[in-house]
């Protein structure tokens, strides 16, 4: 069952038979490529450790939970050093974009790169790309060395700027070819990585033997297949700051009600974090769990429930959610589109405030005073804390290495646990949701005690959302990666 595209989906037979989703290798493509030793193996560092170099038969299962027909799963290939490598360390001209919104840890991602390429490959050519995707074309790159580097990540942002739209495959990739660049590696969310995809077909039909390595950013953890993106800790560590604000607020107040808006554009996961985090917000709303304000059971009967309970109550709304609601209401509001082509989004959190304002203040009146805060930008702009530090580290160390390892089209991601490289097409596929039918937002919902909002074919609707592992096999549309 191979595929004839450049992605490959492998059935490992025998006893032990799994379905590897293979990256692509430069061999694929290119015949007769010379291999080198890695240099690691000379490194004192790296012989004390044992089986430091990966088999390049491991693979990681997606999911530990097995299925009848496909015993081990879908599997991914491991990421990390292989004895040989593909480019000799005086050969490699590398470059690094950044592309899409800030997240916390990019500048980390960038340094321990150039690091990593120096320390451990013995690469000292290493380009920045300047302000995107467009800056192959229309801009200046600069050097990036270990010492330029080696404060970065204690800032926020990117060093190298970045921007949206502005993605000329063609030009890109010419770009790449009159520059002498061999190893690409882009570092940017969903728009960034399917951009990437591109470049790398590009590459591939002109036959140039260029490794491109994607390292998925994203705030919002939306991205499929892997456990969790970076600086996504940060962001869930960072709201509490908002959500205690909003309490204190709350708290100090006749029926105070306080409303932090966090991001999520179509995933509720920083929300829900954040939630389970802090246990001082009563109502968590995301894009994936639909929700009505009046009437029984909706938004507005709960709050007058919670203030004559206790005279406070914390709501948390992702940026994502009940678009639905606001989108009937102003009938009128245009389809504005960022650079890149995103729907831009309506601010819920101000129109759930005002329609907040405006129930109680309709008879029988209600007192309330309500305080609305928005940290998205104060969030996204921090540096990384500490465990996503680790994780950025260890994400641009399994690029360079694939990267080294002559591997291509790949983005580096942690599944289950454990470091891989999955296909471009499989991160690119859809966006990964909070499943409503999952225990993690039943969990969240005992501990807000909030109701579900959810009407019985809301309920049916969520559980057909499940797709069987078999079908996901046959259909990759039709794939759902539970994050519990
Ligand atoms: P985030 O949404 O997390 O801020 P992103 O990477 O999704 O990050 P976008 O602005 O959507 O941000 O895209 C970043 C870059 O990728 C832009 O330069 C855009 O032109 C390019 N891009 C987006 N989608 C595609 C696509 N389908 N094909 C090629 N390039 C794309
Ligand atoms: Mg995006």
């Amino acid at each position: 069952m191979e595929s004839q595209s450049s992605y490959q989906m492998k059935v490992i037979n025998g006893e032990f038979g799994y379905v590897l989703e293979d990256v692509p290798h430069l061999t694929d493509y290119i015949a007769d490529l010379p291999t080198y030793p890695n240099p690691l193996r000379s490194n004192s560092a790296y012989s004390v450790v044992k089986q430091y170099f990966v088999h390049v038969d491991d693979s990681v299962p997606q999911k530990i939970v097995v299925h009848k027909d496909t015993p081990r799963g879908v599997h991914f290939r491991r990421a990390g050093p292989r004895q040989k490598v593909y480019f000799a360390s005086d050969e490699v001209q590398a470059c690094i974009v950044t592309c899409g919104g800030l997240c916390p840890g990019i500048n980390t991602v960038i340094r321990e790169i150039v690091h990593s390429l120096d320390y451990m490959y013995g690469v000292n050519e290493v380009l920045g790309i300047d302000g995107g995707f467009r800056g192959f074309y229309s801009k200046n790159t600069v050097t990036l060395t270990p010492k330029v580097t080696n404060d970065i990540h204690k800032r926020g942002g990117t060093i190298l700027g970045t921007s949206r739209g502005g993605h000329d495959t063609m030009k890109i990739v010419d770009s790449i070819q009159d520059r002498g660049i061999n190893q690409v590696y882009i570092i940017g969310g969903d728009g960034t990585q399917k951009g990437a995809a591109v470049i790398y077909e590009e590459i591939r039909r002109r036959n140039l033997k260029v490794a491109v390595a994607g390292i998925p950013k994203t705030i919002d953890n939306d991205i499929p297949v892997i456990d969790k993106s970076f600086g996504f800790d940060t962001a869930v560590e960072e709201a509490q700051r908002a959500i205690n604000a909003a309490h204190v607020e709350a708290l100090s107040a006749e029926n105070g009600i306080g409303v932090v808006k966090l991001m999520g554009r179509y995933s509720g996961f920083i929300a829900m974090n954040a939630t389970l985090a802090s246990r001082d917000v009563d109502c968590c709303l995301i894009p994936e769990s639909p929700f009505y304000v009046e009437g029984e059971g909706g938004l507005f009967e709960y709050i007058e429930k919670k203030l004559k309970e206790n005279g406070h109550m914390v709501i948390v709304i992702a940026e994502g959610a009940g678009q639905e609601l606001l989108a009937a209401e102003s009938k009128n509001a245009k389809n504005e589109q960022d650079a890149s082509g995103n729907k831009l989004l309506q601010d819920v959190g101000l129109w759930i405030s005002h329609r907040i304002k405006d129930h109680f203040a309709k008879p029988p009146k209600m007192p309330i005073t309500l305080k609305y805060i928005d940290p998205t930008y104060m969030i996204r702009a921090i540096p990384s804390n500490a465990s996503d530090n680790v994780n950025c580290t260890l994400l641009a160390q399994s690029a360079v290495h694939g990267a080294m390892a002559g591997y291509t089209g790949f983005t580096v991601g942690l599944v289950n646990g454990r470091h891989t490289y999955v296909p471009f097409n499989r991160i690119n596929e859809r966006q990964n949701k909070v499943v409503i039918t999952d225990r993690m937002w039943a969990r969240l919902l005992s501990s807000t005690n909030q109701p579900s909002f959810l009407g019985p074919t809301d309920v049916e609707e969520a559980k057909t959302e499940h797709v069987p592992l078999t079908q996901m096999l046959d259909n990759g549309e039709n794939r759902k990666d539970e994050k519990t």
